[in-house]
């Protein structure tokens, strides 16, 4: 039997850090939700007790340092799976750009082997589970969209956005979270966003507040290091974007558009600029 996921990359519509906690996580909240661009993941039984991960990308481990094979080992060991798994990756998603591409990944494959093994884990479980793997793969075990607090793993599922284009950029450079967030002083942030406005947007489906309210503190920091995240941001805004924002600790920057007549130009003008540009819909 053979069973495939799609593992959507996340947006951050915000990302506030609120402070620096005594066990030296940063208590987060933001805004994230889901858009069409995704990787897929095909999972294979095998008769074999092991875990076997391929992929076409060259540039993933695909050992045990890999957040798919993370994730079968830990469903596997917790309820007692005596069979192997082939898991083919055929990754999509920029690694190590702001998308969650590996916690997606997990996530899917948490999903996966729940129906392949039919071990009839509750979504709540399989959340549980996802945060032993990282802070974002509890959101992406369910998407949609959903405001996330503590250390991003207590989630409040909401409303979707109002639908649009997303503009998707990658600079040529590889971030990591762990540094972006190791360099953040959060009792110096000066501009927190404003979730609430920015929530309220969502309610209201009103595209032009939400652009108006997107955020995210980690941007100066990734700036700092990366300017060229900075120039990526102004030649989205200049070629018309209506609210920009770097995803997660970056460096991908996104655009939402909501006119598809200027989705092209924006795209064609991004892709002089940088390699990695995609034109996608949110996935509401
Ligand atoms: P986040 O937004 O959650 O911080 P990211 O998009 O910045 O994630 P990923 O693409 O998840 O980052 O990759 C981060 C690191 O994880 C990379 O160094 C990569 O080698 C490793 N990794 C492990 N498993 C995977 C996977 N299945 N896909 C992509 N990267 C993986």
């Amino acid at each position: 039997m053979k069973i495939y996921e799609k593992a959507p990359a996340k947006i951050n519509l915000s990302l506030d850090v609120l402070y620096k906690r005594d066990d030296g996580y940063h208590e987060v909240e933001m805004v994230m939700t889901m858009v069409d661009l995704a990787d897929r993941i095909e999972m294979q039984e095998l008769p074999r007790d092991t875990i076997i991960i391929s992929s076409q990308a060259g540039y993933i481990p695909l050992d045990e340092k890999n957040l798919a094979f993370q994730a079968a080992k830990l469903i596997k060991d917790r309820y007692e799976v005596k069979q192997g798994v082939y898991i083919h990756l055929d990754k999509k998603i920029p690694v190590a750009a702001g998308l969650a591409g590996g916690s997606s990944d997990a996530a899917a494959t948490l999903r996966g082997l729940n129906k392949l093994w039919r071990l009839n884990i509750s979504n709540e479980e399989l959340k549980k589970l996802g945060e032993e793997l990282g802070s974002d793969v509890p959101f992406c075990v369910t998407g949609g969209t959903a405001v996330a607090r503590g250390r991003g793993e207590k989630l409040e599922a909401i409303d979707s956005p109002p639908q649009c284009w997303v503009i998707l950029a990658k600079p040529a450079i590889n971030v990591s979270t762990s540094e972006i967030y190791g360099k953040l002083v959060a009792r110096d942030i000066q501009n927190h966003p404003n979730t609430a406005l920015l929530l309220q947007a969502i309610r209201e489906k009103n595209f032009e507040l939400l652009c108006e309210n997107l955020g995210n503190v980690l941007e100066e920091v990734t700036i700092k290091l990366y300017p060229e995240v900075r120039q990526l941001k102004d030649v989205m805004q200049r070629l018309g974007a209506d609210g920009v924002l770097m995803s997660g600790s970056g460096p991908t920057v996104f655009g939402l558009v909501s006119k598809e007549s200027k989705v092209a130009r924006i795209f064609n003008g991004l892709r002089g600029f940088c390699k990695d540009v995609y034109a996608v819909r949110l996935l509401t």
